[in-house]
């Protein structure tokens, strides 16, 4: 029988993991640990321009890179330059002996340079280091496929205020010492005739640089204080209500007194109202939006720096603003426990809002790790996907009842384990029930 024509030229056809490292003994090292862990599809290249060449006849869109950071000739860090040029699409993994902070500095590059990092390991790579890797490489194979930001022209926007088409869904933030609710953040979204439920990542700088911010705020404070008015009214709820503004929608010097009015409508007190405060890049009435929430926190409406740490949330803004609650961005949050780095800046941000006399709230615990990290760190309030994802004004009151069962049930066990050893009972720290 004749042979069969190979059909894909040997050329183009991808191994599925590669590994970039000078050292052979390691490559052999890697080869044989990924092929333990059933990978043979993998190929090895001794330095960055040959795996550059090699990559250039590939379709890499599916492949996981392992690279080594430490290289004579083109060091890693170039590497990834070059893969950054060449648009590189696949998944990269970091091994580096430095490990630490400049491993962590590494892998924030790739993903400056819009790389997807799936991971990075400290050298000798062993079983489950690559393990790890590979698992993590699958995961994100099979998460759905991240997409350009949307852009929305200003006719759609305006019908979109105009034909209420904005809703909100809370996520709720809870104590780190007792797990109970706390408060609920508002999250806009937008149910888009043809897109379906848009997220604000995708549309609220399009309201910024068309000059509608104003009406977003108006009308996402419009919805939730008639929410907390709601839940007060028929499920006896009271959570503190955070909502968003951007700093650059804080223009209008009469804004304080025409938002203490519409608390007082819905007889609610200035203090369940928390405003999360972001500095937009487009701000030009800085003493304006100053005016208006130092008028505001007079009148006792709670305020927090948003995203604290990154590039518009700074410390001028904290001497400047008389904030009540500091929410530590999720950048530093996910991920705690694999990072000094973000574990010092977490530990200080705590530290620096405790001696302000505010509350920290820690965005983005995404599993038991994060929260874990966060509360021994000393955080007062979680928030994220391991408690709750953000959830409709009308499946709140379901989810307190749940969650104050579970508590209940927690600090039961609690009590009858301390009555077996004779003292009393208490409800256990900062049990993570999500
Ligand atoms: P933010 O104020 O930092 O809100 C938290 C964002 O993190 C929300 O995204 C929330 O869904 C998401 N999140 C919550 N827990 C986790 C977690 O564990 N892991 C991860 N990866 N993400 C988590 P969302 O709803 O897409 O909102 C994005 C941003 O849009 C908000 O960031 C806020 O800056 C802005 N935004 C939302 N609503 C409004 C609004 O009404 N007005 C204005 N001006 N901006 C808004
Ligand atoms: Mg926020
Ligand atoms: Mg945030």
């Amino acid at each position: 029988m004749a042979a069969q024509p190979d059909p894909v030229p040997a050329a183009t056809r991808s191994p599925r993991i590669a590994i970039v490292d000078d050292d052979a003994f390691q490559r052999e090292v890697m080869r044989q640990l990924l092929f333990n862990l059933g990978h043979d599809a993998v190929e090895d290249w001794p330095s960055g321009p040959i795996a550059l060449e090699r990559l250039a006849q590939l379709d890499s869109t599916q492949m996981l890179l392992i690279i080594d950071l430490e290289m004579p000739g083109m060091d890693g860090v170039e590497l990834m330059r070059g893969l950054a040029r060449r648009r590189y699409a696949g998944a990269l993994a970091l091994v580096s002996v430095a490990g630490g902070r400049v491993l962590e500095s590494a892998v924030r590059l790739a993903r400056e340079h819009g790389i997807h990092v799936v991971g990075h390991a400290r050298k000798p790579a062993s079983l489950a280091l690559l393990r790890g890797l590979v698992d993590a490489w699958r995961a994100s194979a099979a998460a759905a496929p991240r997409r350009p930001r949307r852009s929305y022209g200003v006719a759609e926007l305006r019908r979109a205020l105009a034909q209420d088409e904005l809703t909100l869904a809370y996520q709720p933030q809870v104590a780190l010492a007792d797990g109970r609710l706390t408060a609920v953040e508002a999250l806009v979204r937008w149910q888009h005739p043809f897109d379906g439920l848009v997220g604000p990542a995708d549309f609220v700088e399009d309201l910024e640089a068309h000059g509608l911010i104003d009406e977003l705020t108006d009308r996402v404070l419009a919805l939730a204080l008639a929410q907390a008015a709601r839940w007060r009214a028929e499920a006896g709820l009271a959570p503190r209500v955070a909502v968003n503004v951007s700093m650059a929608s804080l223009d209008r010097l009469d804004f304080p007194d025409r938002l203490l009015a519409a608390l007082a409508a819905h007889r609610l007190a200035p203090a369940t109202l928390l405003l999360e405060v972001t500095e937009s890049r487009l701000m030009s009435h800085r003493s304006t939006s100053m005016d208006i929430l130092t008028r505001l926190r007079l009148h006792h409406v709670e305020l927090a720096i948003d995203d604290f740490g990154t590039g518009h949330s700074s410390l001028a803004q904290l001497r400047d603003l008389p904030f009540d609650e500091l929410k530590i961005d999720r950048s530093f949050v996910h991920g705690a426990p694999l990072s000094t780095t973000q574990r010092a800046i977490i530990a200080a941000s705590i530290e620096m809002a405790h001696l302000l006399g505010m509350r920290t709230v820690a965005e983005g615990v995404e599993d038991e790790a994060d929260w874990q990290a966060v509360r021994a760190a000393g955080c007062d309030v979680a928030q994220g996907y391991f408690i709750a994802r953000p959830m409709s004004g009308d499946a709140l009151p379901a989810w307190c009842a749940e969650r104050e069962r579970a508590l209940r049930s927690a600090a039961q066990i609690v009590i009858d384990f301390d009555d077996l050893a004779g003292s009393s009972g208490s409800v256990p720290q900062g049990i993570p029930i999500h």
